[in-house]
């Protein structure tokens, strides 16, 4: 079992199950969106997710490129992603960051590198991708 939740912790969720895809993003999208130099984000199907508190404080915010994401209108957590892909796919994707208890989960990508900071360098082994992840 997988559950999270946002800083006040009047969200809270669980996902029974992760995909494969765990990536580091370094989009200028995603580093606003945490505050922080990149995201990490999770992949999860739609039917493994499930919000179990404050599904009314998940305020939506869509980009001009059409991604969303979802943050705890209480507290400004960020929580979940959503592009087109994951629209299609039926999946979603869920900070990591955000959860108290967790199965083992590895990260296995830097995705964006192009829009990376000058002040954080990855020094990792992970695959890394100018782009999205081929
Ligand atoms: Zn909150
Ligand atoms: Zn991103």
């Amino acid at each position: 079992m997988n559950q999270g939740s946002c800083l006040c912790g009047k969200v809270q969720f669980k996902v029974t199950k992760f995909l494969p895809a765990v990536a580091h993003c370094h989009c200028s999208m995603c580093r606003k969106f945490h505050g922080a130099a990149f995201s990490t984000y999770a992949e999860v199907s739609l039917e493994d997710f499930t919000v179990t508190a404050g599904e009314q404080l998940l305020q939506s915010y869509q980009a001009a490129n059409g991604t969303v994401r979802k943050f705890c209108k209480c507290c400004g957590s960020s929580l979940i992603f959503e592009s087109r892909y994951n629209r299609q796919d039926k999946t979603i994707e869920i900070a990591l960051a955000a959860f108290d208890v967790i199965e083992h989960v590895a990260p296995n990508a830097h995705i964006y590198l192009s829009s990376k900071v000058d002040w954080f360098e990855p020094n990792d082994e992970l695959p890394k991708f100018k782009d999205f992840r081929e």
